[in-house]
């Protein structure tokens, strides 16, 4: 079941019900579960405009299989459940998916779930979402121009999005975080106005360093906007102080002004956040991930699919979470991108 040189290495450590400690003593508390790799938008940081090799329908797991390693991960201690993709409101049963999560219950009492969507068919699906137990909503939005956002995503569907994001306020989820990639030449000239906007709309902005998970592999280090030119950009309006208590969190937050609101930032490449790490992912094709940027999976398919047992299930869990590695090496002279492409991944 393990693929891959890591996998190999890696041996299970504890039994059904024991938190997932890795070899580093981090404890996983967040499953991020993809939901499929298909999308209505087609960002040039996270898949191509054509060529994409999609996910054979009949891999796709089912909501009664994914519902199968959710429950295993809740008695092992995860607390959290983050829908993704690919985008997760193309799934026809979003709201029996949310439901039956929400339903789960861990040692510490009930999940939470949030999403991470771009924000597209939110108003007609949302109030379903909220009532089957969606706790949290991430959106992603890298810009304000409906020009910029054609180009950008390939899709003209900017005023959908924003269509999205004024259902997600009305619906009252807090805290509403929109997410932003940060891109030079792009969308760096836009980074106040992101922040401006998300303040009006009582959310809290999140600008993201762009990672190597395009699909067309064209990343490049030298043309990233950093943590640090974002920092310098937001400073030339708002007087920026660091929110303690960032714990296991992607995001470092600062205060704007002193004031009720902040701004976060996702520095994976230039200030990795790896040693805190708590998360596990798995595939809308049933394959476990110990990081972003693993080169190796662990697939449940042969499980799910062939008579196996919860047992066996926190089994190949535990041999995931066996093999992590301490860091993702992004600035190793001997890093390789993983095959997939992040909308194949799930962010
Ligand atoms: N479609 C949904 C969305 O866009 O929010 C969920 C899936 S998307 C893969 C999840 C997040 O990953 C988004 O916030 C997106 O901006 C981010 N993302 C995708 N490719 C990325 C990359 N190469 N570097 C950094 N973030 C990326
Ligand atoms: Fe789709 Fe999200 Fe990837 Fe954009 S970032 S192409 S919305 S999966």
């Amino acid at each position: 079941m393990p693929r891959g040189r890591a996998a190999r290495a890696a041996s299970p450590t504890g039994a059904p019900g024991d938190p997932l400690v890795d070899r580093f003593g981090r404890v996983h508390r967040d499953l991020r579960i993809s939901l499929t790799d298909r999308c209505s938008l087609r960002c040039t940081y996270c898949m191509p405009e054509q060529g994409n090799e999609w996910l054979a329908r009949e891999s796709i797991l089912t909501l009664d299989e994914i519902e199968r390693v959710a429950r295993v991960a809740a008695a092992d201690g995860v607390t959290t459940f983050r829908l993704t993709g690919g985008e997760p409101l193309l799934r026809r049963d979003i709201v029996e998916i949310v439901r039956r999560l929400a339903a789960i219950e861990g040692p510490d009492g009930p999940v939470q779930i949030a999403m991470t969507t771009n924000g597209i068919r939110l108003p007609e699906v949302l109030p379903g979402l909220v009532a089957a137990g969606l706790t949290r909503l991430n959106i992603s939005i890298d810009t304000l121009r409906p020009a910029r956002f054609a180009e950008l995503t390939r899709r003209d569907r900017l005023s959908e999005v924003l269509d999205g994001i004024a259902a997600a306020t009305a619906s009252g989820l807090t805290p509403l975080k929109l997410n932003a990639v940060a891109m030079r030449g792009v969308n760096d000239d836009e980074l106040v106005d992101l922040v401006e906007f998300a303040v009006a709309h009582g959310a809290q902005m999140r600008f993201i360093e762009q990672m190597p998970l395009d699909a067309g592999h064209t990343w490049d280090r030298a043309r990233m906007v950093t943590r640090e030119e974002i920092l310098d950009a937001l400073s030339s309006r708002w007087a920026l102080k660091p929110v303690p208590g960032r714990g296991g969190a992607p995001a470092e937050r600062w205060r704007l002004d002193g004031g009720p609101h902040t701004v976060g930032v996702i520095a994976s490449v230039t200030a990795p956040f790896c040693g805190d790490c708590d998360r596990v992912r798995l595939t809308a094709d049933g394959q476990l991930r110990n990081c972003l940027f693993s080169t190796s999976e662990f697939d449940l398919v042969p499980v799910l699919r062939g008579g196996g047992d919860a047992a066996d299930v926190d089994r190949v869990l535990r041999a995931c979470i066996a093999g992590k590695l301490p860091g993702h090496a992004i600035d190793d002279p001997g890093f390789l991108q993983p095959a997939r492409g992040m909308n194949a991944i799930g962010g």
